[in-house]
């Protein structure tokens, strides 16, 4: 583990043994059909980030394990602890190292290019995880295409994001998409399914919103991240083709809205990393950005 560097509060020391986070039995199955023409490159969406995490650690389990991820054996176990010889992990944690280093993000990335120029050190393959590709900049994720472009004999890359329209489009193009379930496909609470539909209503008649939010304790944080990470999952749906009633109504926002609204909905949960966020205003602002054409990242 890397030290902290001067200054900086020491972080909070990881759980000894984390719980390995079962693949969802589908996916597993769907890999191992992959496995005998693994793809150069998988993009996995759905499900929430600790479970792409894990299914792309399966992946490299099946891809490397002699028994094809038995979960038991030291290749296995090395897969899940992230210290296999052929397992490169691209994360945050990847990239703040090198700019501890004082490297960049991008010569990071070109340091890793030899390497995919190598066969795996092992029988099975090489697998790089990128976690939460719709973070990467730009310049990283031009010289991904770029790695993509090549034949790089017994490597394989795994691009994770929460849904495929957050990736570029030619790197989603060059790859195969497996789609997670989303997390226990849970029903809307009742109290977000409510804000949810005069939201829709307000989408359709531009009424009826801010007497809502203007309304005082009308809602609060709790209930505003709740409603965030219902359309959050009802977006994934509409985008999917699932046939739920609030999904099939976001449908009609069309490509180009639901777009907007994937970059709003990540733009309203950043807000609310701060305690402080004004609720009704946060949400208000949430409401009309879906629907304004001059909204830009
Ligand atoms: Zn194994």
């Amino acid at each position: 583990m890397p030290k902290p560097a001067a200054g900086q509060p020491a972080p909070a020391p990881a759980p000894l043994t984390p719980p390995p986070l079962k693949v969802d039995g589908q996916v597993l199955a769907r890999m191992r059909t992959l496995s005998s023409h693994a793809p150069q490159s998988l993009v996995m969406e759905g499900g929430g980030a600790p479970d792409r995490v894990a299914a792309a650690l399966a992946w490299a389990g099946i891809l490397n394990c002699l028994e094809g991820g038995c979960g038991a054996c030291a290749v296995c176990k090395q897969i899940s602890e992230r210290v296999f010889r052929d397992l490169i992990v691209v994360d945050r944690e990847f990239f703040e190292e090198a700019k501890r280093e004082g490297v960049s993000g991008t010569d990071a990335m070109r340091r890793l290019l030899p390497v995919w120029g190598q066969p795996p050190q092992g029988a099975g393959r090489r697998v790089t995880i990128f976690v939460e590709a719709q973070d990467l900049h730009v310049s990283v994720a031009n010289l991904l295409l770029k790695t993509l472009e090549e034949p790089r004999p017994g490597n394989v890359f795994v691009l994770l994001a929460p849904q495929r329209e957050r990736l570029l489009q030619t790197l989603v193009s060059r790859s195969f998409v497996l789609t997670l379930p989303w997390p226990g496909a849970k029903a809307l609470e009742p109290d977000a399914a409510e804000w949810i539909g005069a939201l829709l209503d307000f989408w359709d008649s531009g009424q009826g919103w801010f007497e809502r939010t203007g309304t005082k304790g009308a809602a609060d944080r709790a209930l505003a991240l709740r409603i965030l990470s219902g359309l959050q999952h009802e977006l994934v749906g509409a985008l999917s083709g699932a046939s739920s009633p609030v999904a099939r109504r976001l449908a009609k926002l069309g490509p180009a809205g639901l777009r907007r609204l994937d970059l709003v909905l990540a733009q309203a949960q950043e807000a609310f990393s701060q305690p402080t966020a004004p609720v009704a205003l946060v949400l208000d602002w949430l409401a009309t950005a879906v629907i304004s054409k001059g909204v830009r990242r």
